[in-house]
Order: structure tokens, then sequence, then C-alpha cells
């Protein structure tokens, strides 16, 4: 399939924005800037940062093994995903397929965009419903958004029913990773050459901890990253987003995610001790969701004792569930300590 074909030619007849400086950050030496009306006065951060985050971007593309042509970053995964809605659907016209229960954004984003959304559910045990999504997909259909492990149910899903999609569809397949590196599977980024309609998003804010300074990033085909960079806004990752994640991949995560997969199986192990705890979900996420005999009443419980929760029962498929993100050792038996004291 041409990937192309989707994007909206719009798009593809837009010129990016470019800066005089656009070939000289980082090559700063001797040159006189006069050009981008900044102060000239040194603060660390009185000049524009990289429009195209080379050094950020050259690591995070060995670091995950794609061509730099193939990524791009942004001002977290949520910027990313926005982008994505803007080079492919045409407001009003174009629609994108959503998997419930699944992240809330992709809907959020459907709306402000002005793009329908159909739904096809997940079954019981949070797989995608391959033949569902065939019988809902229509020629004005641009992306399916499948989340792997899916938030907020914590699995991942299927391959086989991944790859189902990417060769039974004609339009984007986006596979939101956001939580992989917490999963015992390889990222999809290693089947981008097979698979030109594939889109990997990822993010630095959950096991690379780092949710404060808005890192996220997608990897696909080169025209879909070219269509991207055309209308990103020029300085959209900061300067101090840039050094900050460039020193943490260079310092390595060191044994952080090895801590909350202790702590994560911990605390499965534990929640499932509690009389009104009815099921703990498998996960390979950093997170846990639990259905339990009244999910709004024990949120509001255990939100009196101090610890905030996430209530996902309202959530199709997700009636009566808590989701609860794995924290430290100490935060973890605080919650249990918390827990023993309901009735
Ligand atoms: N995708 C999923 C599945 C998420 O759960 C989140 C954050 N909750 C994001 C994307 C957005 O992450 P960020 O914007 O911090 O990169």
């Amino acid at each position: 399939m041409k990937v192309e074909k989707l994007i909206r030619p719009w798009i593809n007849s837009l010129q990016a924005y470019s800066s005089a400086r656009d070939e000289f950050v980082g090559e700063a030496g001797g040159m006189v800037f006069l050009d981008a009306n900044e102060n000239p006065f040194e603060t660390g951060v009185n000049r524009y940062p990289d429009p195209r985050q080379r050094s950020l971007k050259s690591l995070l593309a060995k670091n995950k093994g794609v061509p730099e042509d193939q990524l791009i970053l942004g001002n977290g995964s949520d910027e990313i995903l926005d982008l994505l809605f803007r080079i492919f659907c045409e407001p009003g016209q174009d629609n994108v397929l959503l998997l419930p229960p699944t992240y809330g954004m992709y809907k959020v984003l459907a709306d402000i965009n002005r793009v329908d959304y159909q739904e096809v559910a997940l079954n019981k045990k949070f797989q995608i419903d391959v033949e569902g999504i065939l019988g809902a997909i229509s020629d004005r259909t641009k992306m399916v958004f499948v989340c792997s492990p899916n938030n907020p149910t914590g699995n991942l899903i299927r391959p086989e029913l991944i790859e189902a999609l990417l060769t039974g569809l004609n339009t984007v397949v986006v596979v939101d990773e956001a939580y992989i590196d917490f999963a015992a599977a390889p990222s999809w980024s290693n089947r981008l050459k097979e698979f030109p309609n594939l889109v990997v998003i990822q993010t630095l804010s959950k096991a690379y901890g780092l949710a404060g300074i808005r890192l996220g990033m997608a990897m696909a085909h080169p025209l879909v990253i070219e269509a991207m960079n055309r209308i990103k806004p020029p300085y959209n990752v900061n300067q101090l987003t840039q050094q900050r994640a460039i020193a943490r991949l260079e310092s390595g995560l060191g044994t952080e995610v090895e801590q909350i997969l202790e702590e994560r199986a911990y605390l499965a192990d534990q929640l499932n001790e509690f009389p009104f705890v009815e099921e703990v979900f498998p996960s390979e996420a950093n997170f846990i969701l639990i259905r339990v005999d009244d999910g709004p009443g024990r949120y509001r419980e255990i939100l009196d004792k101090g610890i905030v929760l996430r209530d996902r029962s309202k959530q199709l498929g997700c009636e009566n569930t808590l989701r609860i993100t794995v924290g430290t050792a100490a935060e973890n038996k605080l919650l249990l300590n918390v827990l023993k004291q309901l009735q």
C-alpha cells in the first residue's frame, strides 16, 4: 500500500516554517546571530533550540534502531498524536477507529480536530476484535488506534491480531507503545520496513522517568514523518528538554524498570488477598487494573485516606475498576495498609 495516499493533499502542499539558522544550530562557532530577534545577553537559554533536535534525534534513533528520517520528536506523545490527526484526517469528512477501553486522548483529539470516531470494543480478554474492525472500516477511515500494552487494562495486544490489521486494512495503524519498556515483548518499530501503514508511538514519560520534560516520538514511514515535520511548530521540543533527554539516554535507566517490575508482581500478589478485590488483571505495564465490588465508592474511601488512584469504572468494559500506578516500595506498602483498613 502507498501510505502517502492517505495523507491529506493539503498537507503535502505546505512548506514547513524555516528559520535563517536551520543550517547552523550546534555549529555556531565564530558566527554572529542577529537573525532571530533573541536577547543577546547570555542566560543559558536565550537562543532558540534546534528545531530539528539533531543531537537528541541521532541518539534516540540509535537507541531505538530506526533511521533518523523515520523518527519525529514532539512535546509529549500527546502532541505527536495530534499531528497524526492533522496530517491524515480531513475535518468533518474522515474518521478514525477507537478500541475501548483505551487511552482517553484519542477521543479528545478526534473531537478537537472535528474528526468522527467509531468504536469497536475490545473483547472480554481485552484483545482486539479484528472481524468487528474490518466490518466497521469505511473508505473515509484513516487511522485505527491500538494501544499495546493497553491503558487502562495493562495487557499486550496479540501480535498476530495487530499484523492482521496491518495487512488487512488500507488505513494507518497506530500502535501506541507508551508502556512497552515494561513489557516482555519487542517493539513494533522493528517491523516498520514490512508495513508502510504502521506508526509506532513511544514516550520518555514512563520508563525513562521524564514525564515533566514532555518528550514523545513517532516512528513511521519517511513520508509520514516528512508530512508531520511540515506542520509541527518549529521549536516544539525546548532546549532544556533536549538537554535532559540526552543526559538520561547517556546515563541509562539503571535498575528502575526492574524495581518497578518486582513491585508490580508483589503488588498484584497482595491485591489478590483483599475480599473486595474481585479480579487483578495481569499487567505488562507500570500499573495494575483491579475490579472491585464498588469502583466509585472504593475510589473515594481510598482518596479520603490520602491516596489518589484512577477510577476507570465509567469506561466501557471496565465497570467497577480502579487503575493503580506501581509506586515505590514505600508507597505500595502505604496503599496496602490503607486497603487493609477498608471493610
Ligand atoms: N499514550 C498512552 C497510552 C498513555 O497512557 C499516555 C500517558 N498517559 C500517553 C500516550 C501520553 O504520554 P506523553 O504525552 O506523556 O508522552
